[in-house]
């Protein structure tokens, strides 16, 4: 069931995070009201605060619907004709002056799949250029590029969420969710109901730590060497899967000698975590049938984050617990669109059905779909902070969609220095975002209840959002955005407005990938609830579970990567003596710019806050709800202080939700991870003082 004409009920996901929760929307006394749909397996009617609210955006009030140019330094309501031939203008004229590459394209790891492929498409096709990535490469990257490495296919969950609640012990790294996707406690909850285990790893004893039946609290930035320290322990105690190893794997030895560098007492020195609680953690992830690691942007968001990952990847496959049923690793991917943004091509290195885009059978696939010569094809581009530092300077005129980096990247200010700094900027968003309010032309498009399109939630599982109600007159969806400037590109076809043709257009072109969408759609997708891919044809019934017979390396083994702990790119001393982490809250969303709209989130979480230790706190005169003044080397917020014994006395925690001085990533290091170009978010090195009230 999807669309009921009686009642005008419409099936649908919620347009926020990862979980893709299953809703139905109702019109009512002339509004829309959210609606549980408990059929949907994956949160079975369970609505955070976040989806409950989420038609609160649609209102004309919040959003934008009209477009804007900006005449003498101020933004003024322009007609479409007007906004789209400045933009192609915009465009065009930093090509003309200095090149394809002076254009950049960001895109957002929220657009649906269908926008994320004509995104790629447009900036290769249509501008020539290679400067294209999106802000998913600030999500999970990391855990993209470990996946890949260690099993040759990155789907963040190559298992159902399901099976979560049926295994036998799970380590939850860096993970809240309990705030950032309340509806999938539920599961860990099932798994202790049902007798299993469940550790968490963080530095702070969140609401999902208080669940759990051991919480390791490491130092931020050392989460790796407690995975290297329990994968010592584990040899140690003989508790290895010998014939696993040598069946289904390769590049033991190497990982195993690299293991064995960590003995427990130096990775308890390392990451505070007292040997005791790793035997612990040992004991419970081995005496378990099966068992499970599931990591968030705690590891992920590091300059090392690919090695972390990796580092829990070969404890999985240590211990004979991937590739089988209830076992394995899996990234809970945060973005709504967090899977399927990363597989469609709007990431700098790679094409549609997750091909790389420096592969030449790759990108001869690919042309052929797109009508274009393999040789017109751009190469390989900047990553996203790679990109935003070169604005300005090499990259001249920016198109972005579905991102608002003014808030959300790291280095902040300087990111919104960059941005100004553009000869150009158009922005095409619902709300006008700190970044949109920077730019040239700011395009008004539809949101997710007004129109169609598909998303690939965390688990893999492609999914149809279908339009409920009719968007204001003065909007228009990002796709016939794309489709207009093209046309003023010179490219009168190849760009279709419409949803469903563009998806069509997607399957042709992730036949044969990594990601292969061939056998998936809309009819499919609205019959069955969702398809999980891979999906080579329309009567494979999709693969919920991957990897159970074989990895999808070329020898079908899964590969074993050695890796050993290393400082964070800043480590706390004497000038900046406290670590930062940043994070997110139960009733916020990202960069805000949409939560922050809704009076109810916004009531419920109305501003940045500084989360100390009250022993910290007291060092530096610091009492509760003080103004507080964290310095980094990159520059200053200032934030409420929120003293509580729930993180750890040498770390302080803020959330990065909001623009102004409370800006969390005003202070966030962007030193990249040399393989997945992530950013290292969760920890850099800061100092404290209390704010005088004048
Ligand atoms: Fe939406 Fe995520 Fe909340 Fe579900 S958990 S309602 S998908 S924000």
């Amino acid at each position: 069931m999807n669309a009921d004409v009686t009642t005008g009920t419409v099936d649908t996901h919620c347009p926020y995070c990862s979980l893709q929760c299953g809703m139905s929307l109702r019109p009512e006394q002339g509004r829309v009201q959210v609606v549980e749909r408990p059929a949907f397996p994956v949160n079975r009617g369970a609505l955070c605060g976040k989806g409950r609210t989420a038609a609160e955006v649609l209102d004309q009030r919040v959003r934008l619907t009209e477009p804007l140019v900006r005449d003498r330094g101020t933004l003024r309501p322009a007609t479409w004709d007007e906004a789209l031939d400045r933009v192609a203008a915009g465009l065009d004229s930093a090509r003309s002056v200095y090149g394809d590459d002076a254009v950049g394209v960001f895109g957002g790891g929220g657009l649906t799949n269908e926008k994320a492929y004509a995104l790629g498409k447009f900036a290769r096709v249509a501008l020539g250029t290679s400067q294209i990535d999106y802000n998913g490469r600030f999500c999970m990257s990391s855990a993209a590029a470990a996946h890949g490495r260690a099993f040759g296919l990155d789907r963040g969950m190559p298992f159902p969420l399901a099976d979560v609640a049926r295994t036998g012990c799970v380590i939850l790294v860096g993970s809240n969710l309990a705030e950032t996707m309340p509806p999938a406690l539920r599961y860990l909850t099932e798994l202790r109901e049902n007798g299993g285990k469940l550790i968490v790893v963080d530095p702070r004893r969140t609401k999902t730590a208080e669940a759990a039946d051991l919480h390791l609290a490491p130092r931020p930035g050392t989460d790796l060497a407690l995975a290297l320290g329990l994968l010592h322990l584990v040899v140690a105690q003989g508790r290895t899967d010998e014939a696993f190893i040598a069946e289904r794997t390769t590049g033991w030895p190497e990982a195993r000698a690299a293991a064995m560098a960590h003995w427990p007492e130096l990775v308890e020195r390392i990451t505070g975590v007292p040997v005791p609680e790793l035997r612990e953690a040992v004991a419970m992830f081995c005496d378990a049938d099966s068992s499970m690691v599931l990591t968030a942007r705690g590891p992920e968001q590091q300059a090392k984050g690919t090695d972390t990952v990796g580092a829990w990847i070969n404890l999985c496959l240590a211990t004979g617990r991937a590739g089988r049923e209830l076992s394995g690793y899996g990234c809970l991917t945060g973005q709504g669109n967090g899977q399927g943004g990363r597989e469609h091509g709007q990431k700098a290195d790679q094409l549609p059905g997750y091909r790389k885009l420096d592969d030449p059978a790759a990108r001869e696939h690919v042309a052929a779909v797109w009508g274009v010569s393999p040789d017109s094809l751009p190469g390989p581009g900047r990553s996203a902070y790679e990109l935003l530092d070169a604005l300005g300077t090499d990259v001249r005129a920016l198109l972005l969609m579905g991102s608002n980096p003014v808030v959300s990247a790291p280095r902040a200010a300087h990111v919104e220095e960059r941005i100004r700094s553009l000869d150009f900027l158009a922005v095409a968003d619902v709300v006008l975002s700190e970044t949109a309010a920077l730019a040239d032309v700011v395009l008004p498009v539809t949101q997710w209840a007004e129109e169609t399109g598909t998303t690939t939630n965390l688990e893999g599982r492609v999914l149809l959002r279908r339009r409920a109600v009719d968007p204001p007159p003065g909007v228009r969806t990002d796709l016939a955005v794309l489709n207009g400037l093209a046309a003023r590109l010179g490219h009168e076809k190849g760009f279709p407005a419409d949803p469903e043709e563009v998806f069509e257009e997607l399957r042709r072109a992730s036949e044969g990938g990594a990601a292969d969408y061939s056998g998936i759609s809309y009819r499919r997708i609205a019959s069955e609830d969702g398809v999980f891919w891979p999906c080579p044809d329309e009567t494979h019934p999709g693969t919920p579970r991957l990897f159970l017979d074989r990895f999808a390396t070329p020898d079908g083994r899964a590969r074993f990567v050695p890796v050993s702990h290393r400082a964070s790119a800043e480590e706390a001393d004497a000038e900046y003596p406290v670590l930062l982490t940043t994070g997110r809250v139960l009733s916020q969303y990202q960069s805000g710019a949409q939560t922050r709209r809704v009076a109810e989130l916004n009531a419920a979480a109305p501003g940045p806050f500084v989360q100390i230790h009250p022993l910290l706190a007291e060092r530096y005169g610091i009492g509760e709800g003080d103004r507080v003044a964290v310095e980094s080397r990159r520059g200053r917020a200032v934030a409420p202080a929120r003293l509580t014994g729930t993180i750890r006395s040498d770390t302080v925690f803020m959330p990065f939700h909001w623009p102004g001085e409370g800006r969390a990533n005003t202070l966030t290091n962007p030193a990249l991870d040399p393989t997945s170009r992530m950013p290292e978010f969760k920890v850099c090195a800061v100092r404290l003082s209390r704010v005088a009230e004048a």
